[in-house]
């Protein structure tokens, strides 16, 4: 039987057919709402997350609680001091790559926790009996992370299922046993060693990784679960405000 036209072309090479990752490339940024319940169905809908657990934990954490300004566009905001709330699509991916990661029990850094928003969703997904530790380096976001926080879900303080803690996020936070999950909001030039050291064994890390307005990927790395071994794999690329020091960043230089 003849090829038909479009078969034809395929079979040429003309036609690609979108990968995965193009697919969410392209879905992202499109997936705003009119409220938190709305981008969240519509995050859902563009499969930048895929699991009843991350639905749940996004539609309990409402981000009109971390931003007054748009907080239901699918695109990041700024929250002060040089810093921004992430897009909700780069939350909800970051909530995707870490997923298995993120049982109940399970003890997670959040490195430059900045608005509150994705730590207090990691604190619903290892809920009740896990820990989550938000570092963020500007002592006024802190504050105002805790204070986002307080509005609907002080009880994650008051368990000590969560704690939002001033340092530098590049030395990490250790803790007995390290950390089943990492993530990292802004954008290191090369990965902090005391972070890697900081992963338990089977433990995975989310960290954007270039130069300040360069070429950024979203790394994921693994750590073997005898802890020997690690692994690096690029998921996409991203624009991450950089990992550096408070007066780099309050300077804005
Ligand atoms: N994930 C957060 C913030 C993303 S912006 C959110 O979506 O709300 C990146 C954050 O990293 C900013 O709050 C910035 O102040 C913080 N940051 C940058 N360098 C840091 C460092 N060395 N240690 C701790 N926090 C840092």
């Amino acid at each position: 039987m003849p090829l038909k036209i479009t078969q034809f072309l395929f079979a040429l090479g003309f036609f690609t057919l979108p990968t995965k990752r193009s697919f969410h490339f392209a879905m992202a940024w499109r997936s705003s709402g009119n409220t938190n319940a709305e981008l969240v169905a519509n995050l859902r809908k563009s499969r930048i997350f895929t699991d009843d657990r991350i639905e749940k934990a996004m539609l309990a954490v409402d981000r009109g609680d971390f931003t007054g300004h748009l907080p239901y566009q699918d695109s990041p905001q700024g929250i002060g001091w040089n810093a921004t709330i992430s897009a909700p699509h780069m939350h909800a991916a970051a909530l995707e790559g870490l997923k298995d990661h993120l049982k109940p029990g399970a003890r997670v850094l959040d490195v430059g926790s900045g608005s509150g928003y994705l730590t207090a969703c990691f604190a619903r997904m290892v809920a009740p009996n896990g820990k989550v530790i938000g570092i963020e380096h500007i002592d006024q976001l802190a504050d105002v992370s805790k204070v986002n926080i307080q509005k609907h879900h002080s009880d994650m303080f008051t368990s000590g299922l969560l704690e939002i803690i001033v340092g530098d996020g590049r030395l990490g936070h250790a803790i007995p046993g390290g950390y089943t999950a990492i993530h990292v909001g802004a954008a290191a030039e090369t990965v902090p060693q005391p972070l890697i050291d900081q992963m338990a064994p089977g433990g995975r890390m989310l960290i954007p990784v270039g130069p300040q307005h360069g070429n950024q990927v979203f790394l994921q790395i693994d750590k073997s679960s005898n802890g020997q071994e690690i692994t690096k794999k690029v998921i996409e690329h991203v624009i991450y405000v950089p990992l550096t020091s408070k007066s780099h960043q309050i300077g804005g230089s």
